[in-house]
């Protein structure tokens, strides 16, 4: 080992200067050596959702190592992915009823859009395989999600090894051009689907994929809920499998435990990660409908194969400690969620009017600011300028770490920064997370003067 670490991470390709070395975690905070505590404002990515010290965790792992810890499921079943399994399906909501293990967010939506390919496969549909997604959507960083994916500063530098899938607009009703009340731009917005399904040829489409409400690219942006309800309507009108990437909204995030909720809707893959483990360990799924998953029936010697999976899937001792964290959900904790939300919004309150700040949007537990320099007109600042980076900067002076988002994409999506606390977090937190974001907007607004 040199004098530098060598961990290659990304971005700079190594840890950097500003890479803070946490000891220990408590709650909602990240302690450093010197025991510096960071509020951890931000639940890491968004996946910390129960804070750093759930309860009967040790016993929980502890029990299951003595068990055993993996298994491979191409031969072997254990009782803990699929006690898993029948919590999750049963707290999703309408006819997901299967839910097949991954180990990240990629790999599960990977894993959506290879199930979609081989559902229609099945259905004698075989042209059916490209995946409409949505610009500045994020769904991983592999190939396949990637090309989904509507990012493109993550796409950068990669266009040529993507699948060259069509995007549609984002549903982002700050910046919507569409004409008429908000019900109906968020039709309009949908119906670009339908003109793209039309356009590519509906015998070319597998699936859409939308997050339900946007993550780090356009944080807690989200539609009226009639842009569901169309969206809805066109898949099935054009036999286009609806994913609903909830890695990041799933699990309390926006209020109900799955965002999808929101809109009293139902999707036919629904995409879980991040808060599926809280961060404990990597686990992830996509749960699928009775529809779908009666094609890949095993006791029908006609029934389809899905020749997909990756190694730790399921593996019984991170099933345990995701059975252990699912528990933790109760209506209690999404209440809890949802107060905090909204006492965050209400202590960020002399952001709404203040003229850096175009947008101050929340779902639940996720809160979205969008930095512009002209409210008028919605001019993003000029990415160099950095503004996110800069407020996420003065807010870790002050000890709370935010999620500056991807930022300035294109220059056109503007700045964001994301706050997504635990949804465990304490009220006196909530105020001291509101207080160092309201001074770091204004520290950065009078630097920019
Ligand atoms: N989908 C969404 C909405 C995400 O926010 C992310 C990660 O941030 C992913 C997918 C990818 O998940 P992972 O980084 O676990 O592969």
């Amino acid at each position: 080992m040199g004098s530098t670490p060598s961990i290659f991470y990304k971005w700079g390709g190594g840890i950097g200067p500003d890479h803070l070395t946490i000891e220990t975690a408590h709650d909602e905070f990240l302690v450093t050596a010197d025991g510096r505590e960071i509020i951890d404002a931000a639940s890491g990515a968004a996946v910390v959702n129960l804070g750093h010290s759930v309860p009967g965790l040790e016993d929980a792992v502890s029990d299951q190592l003595a068990d055993v810890s993996y298994l491979s499921l191409s031969h072997f079943t254990n009782e803990e992915p699929e006690r898993l399994a029948d919590q999750l399906t049963e707290r999703a909501p309408g006819d997901l009823n299967s839910a097949f293990f991954v180990t990240s967010g990629s790999e599960a939506n990977e894993s959506a859009f290879k199930l979609a390919r081989a559902y229609h496969r099945e259905r004698g549909n075989d042209r059916k395989h490209k995946i409409i997604g949505r610009w500045q959507s994020y769904h991983g960083a592999t190939l396949g999600a990637l090309s989904a994916s509507g990012n493109t500063a993550r796409r950068d530098g990669y266009e040529s090894q993507l699948q060259g899938w069509p995007h549609i607009s984002p549903a982002y009703p700050y910046r919507w051009e569409h004409d008429g009340t908000p019900e109906e731009q968020a039709v309009a917005a949908a119906r670009e689907l339908e003109t793209t399904i039309k356009q590519e040829g509906a015998e070319t489409i597998a699936a859409f994929i939308a997050e339900p409400v946007s993550g780090a690219s356009i944080p807690a942006a989200h539609p009226h809920s009639v842009y569901f309800e169309e969206i809805r309507r066109i898949c099935d009108e054009y036999d286009v499998l609806f994913i609903a990437d909830e890695i990041m909204t799933g699990f309390g995030r926006t209020g109900p435990l799955f965002a999808m909720e929101r809109f009293d809707v139902v999707p036919d893959i629904l995409t879980i990660g991040k808060g599926l483990s809280a961060g404990y360990t990597p686990i992830s799924a996509a749960i699928v409908s009775d529809t779908i998953s009666a094609e890949f029936d095993a006791s029908d010697p006609d029934g389809g194969s899905f020749a997909h999976g990756h190694t730790f899937a399921g593996n019984p001792l991170s099933a345990a400690i995701a059975s252990h964290v699912v528990a933790q959900y109760t209506n209690e904790v999404l209440e809890t969620g949802r107060q905090r939300g909204e006492q965050l919004v209400n202590a960020l309150e002399p952001l709404r009017d203040h003229p850096i700040v175009g947008d101050v949007r929340h779902a639940g537990a996720m809160i979205g600011l969008e930095f512009v320099a002209d409210r008028e007109t919605k001019q993003p600042f000029d990415p160099d300028l950095d503004v996110n980076g800069r407020v996420y900067e003065r807010a870790m002076e002050q000890d709370v770490y935010t999620y500056p988002g991807s930022g300035s994409v294109d220059g056109v999506a503007g700045d964001h920064l994301m706050l997504a606390p635990p949804l465990t977090v304490s009220e006196a937190s909530v105020e001291a997370i509101g207080e160092a974001v309201v001074t770091a907007v204004e520290d950065v607004a009078g630097d920019l003067e």
